[in-house]
């Protein structure tokens, strides 16, 4: 509560400057740096646990990088080992950064510096930095990409659409459905989108722990209901397997492919938009997250400022945090072909 993002803000093109915090007096090099990062809950998370490994590896750390599977209580447990072993920066991306208050109030009190990953840490002051990319703008493509593709492949308005949204305790869900409810919400109220379900508020539209089989269920339910007899024309999916879900119930339920939107380009959804299918992804190039928060570990170590490029639009409940926020890019069947020039893997999977 209360926490989240400012709405409409974030860092303007190219901006950058040095940190607003200093960065401390540092520590020595050959230090341990610890990473926490939550479930496996989409690819994009798996890269990160090898790329920084060797990042950190490369830039002469002790790293440990750890997932949480088992939950909450085990990311707590993590953290407080990781701080007890002596880290002098710890890493986190939360499953629930709203849970961590008490380990990161521990950690800050031993001198540890604590750097929020891809998802903000709430309603602690015990967070330096932020590195992610931006999610409210996520969240605006997303809204954006689905009124193109009704346009493009639905004939005219009004369309029948569904929203889904993240995991209620993922800080990230809230902004993804915000920022695509700014675009969406004057096109429900106009009539040219109609959510048959009602199922509109974030609460209603949420997907517990991330789970396709969660958002599959939701959409065979209302398929067989509200659906039964009316089209659905399309589907805010907040990321690719929640997108991919969706896709898999509409098939199962015999109807026409619906407009879906998603997240991450994962390997199977740029298959599908290339098929013509899933719609549309978004391309956050895990490689440049994993090597923006390494810059920012190592101007640490080294006692500078990080460099951050927003000082005003993340907001965790008790204070703005200093960020750096990438840019996320839009991918459709219009440019998934070049959309991965530098990502050698993706692009042979975007041209087979
Ligand atoms: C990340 C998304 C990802 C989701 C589920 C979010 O916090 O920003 O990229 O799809 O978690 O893992």
């Amino acid at each position: 509560p209360g926490s989240g993002w400012r709405l409409g803000a974030g860092p303007e093109e190219g901006q950058v400057w040095a940190g607003a915090a200093d960065g401390g007096s540092g520590f020595a090099p050959g230090s341990l740096v610890g990473v926490c990062l939550p479930q496996k809950t989409s690819e994009n998370w798996v890269l990160a646990e090898r790329l920084f490994r060797e990042g950190l590896r490369e830039a002469g750390f002790r790293g440990d990088v750890q997932f949480a599977n088992g939950g909450v209580a085990e990311q707590q447990n993590q953290l407080s080992a990781m701080v007890a072993r002596g880290a002098k920066v710890l890493v986190v991306g939360a499953i629930d950064g709203s849970q961590l208050g008490g380990q990161l109030r521990e950690a800050r009190e031993a001198g540890v510096r604590v750097v929020a990953y891809d998802r903000l840490l709430t309603n602690t002051p015990a967070v330096d930095y932020y590195v992610a990319y931006d999610n409210y703008k996520v969240g605006v493509l997303q809204g954006e990409a689905l009124l193109e593709g009704l346009r493009r492949r639905k004939g005219h308005a009004p369309w029948g659409v569904e929203i889904f949204a993240g995991s209620p305790d993922d800080a990230n869900s809230q902004v993804f459905y915000q920022g695509a409810m700014s675009v969406l919400q004057p096109r429900i109220a106009d009539g040219t989108l109609v959510v048959r379900s009602g199922q509109v508020s974030f609460p209603k539209a949420a997907t517990p722990g991330w789970k396709a089989e969660n958002a599959q269920r939701r959409m065979d339910t209302l398929l067989a209901g509200v659906y039964a007899r009316e089209p659905l024309h399309g589907v805010l999916a907040p990321n690719d397997t929640l997108a991919r879900a969706v896709l898999t119930s509409a098939r199962a339920a015999g109807k026409e492919v619906p407009v879906v939107t998603g997240q991450d380009a994962e390997v199977e959804s740029i298959k599908s938009i290339l098929r013509g299918e899933q719609y549309s992804t978004i391309h956050k190039d895990t490689g440049a997250l994993v090597r923006r928060t390494l810059l920012t570990v190592s101007a640490l170590q080294q006692g500078k400022a990080p460099e951050i490029n927003d000082d005003r639009s993340c907001h965790n409940g008790v204070k703005v945090v200093p960020a750096y926020l990438l840019e996320p890019k839009i991918v459709t069947q219009e440019n998934v072909r070049s959309a991965y020039e530098d990502d050698p893997v993706l692009r042979r999977i975007a041209n087979p």
